[in-house]
């Protein structure tokens, strides 16, 4: 019949690696997810809840740095689908989410990345609970937790509050817990601001030692 010929194949396939063994295939792979270790449990000064999906080392910080430094967006959607799940299993009864927000990385650092990996996970996981990711906070002044010295890694990073946090119910996201004074600062800001709760997701936390010491 005219009109008809060999069907053109138009399927694209991507090339996708897991970002722990870099096998080809899934992002991440079974093995992989199965190699996670357990986070250290952690609680939040002022937090209704805090939900942390793996320690920070060997398998799990390939992955915080496929998202942190590659962008990989494979691993960012694996990860706020994750978060999702966690933060529900982790809430109790409590109410619903109406606002996923990030505490955002210094300017320097958006600069040389194009991106802020808090903000792609914020993203991707409200997507996956199917609620509004807002920009809720403002970092004040510009230091990075990781290049700065010590007497400013110890004041820790200041955020404030946006005064449309006043009444919601937030849900905080971060990619990797260390002090834990970024997620406490965030944490005040938006209750500063009247947020009604705040619940926190984080994808790694840092050992014991570490966050003990500087908590
Ligand atoms: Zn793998």
């Amino acid at each position: 019949m005219a009109g008809f010929g060999t069907p053109t194949v138009r399927a694209v396939l991507f090339e996708v690696r897991c970002p722990g063994c870099s096998a080809l295939g899934w992002c991440p792979c079974a093995e992989c997810i199965g190699a996670l270790a357990d986070p250290e449990p952690t609680s939040v000064p002022g937090t209704d809840s805090v939900a942390l999906l793996f320690s920070h080392d060997e398998v799990g910080r390939e992955f915080i740095h496929a998202l942190k430094y590659r962008g990989e967006r494979a691993i960012a959607r694996w990860l706020g689908d994750s978060l999702a799940l966690a933060h529900l299993d982790a809430r109790g009864e409590a109410v619903p989410i109406d606002a996923v927000t990030w505490a955002p990385t210094t300017a320097a650092h958006r600069r040389a990345r194009g991106f802020d990996q808090a903000e792609t996970l914020a993203r991707a996981t409200a997507k996956a609970l199917r609620a509004r990711p807002s920009r809720l906070l403002r970092r004040i002044g510009g230091t990075a937790q990781s290049g700065a010295g010590r007497e400013a890694r110890l004041a820790g990073p200041r955020f404030e509050g946006r005064a449309r946090a006043a009444g919601r119910c937030v849900l905080l996201v971060d990619d990797v817990v260390t002090t834990g004074a970024t997620l406490r600062a965030a944490t005040a800001a938006l209750m500063d601001a009247g947020a009604a709760a705040v619940h926190v997701a984080a994808c790694a936390r840092r050992g014991r030692d570490r966050f003990s010491a500087a908590a």
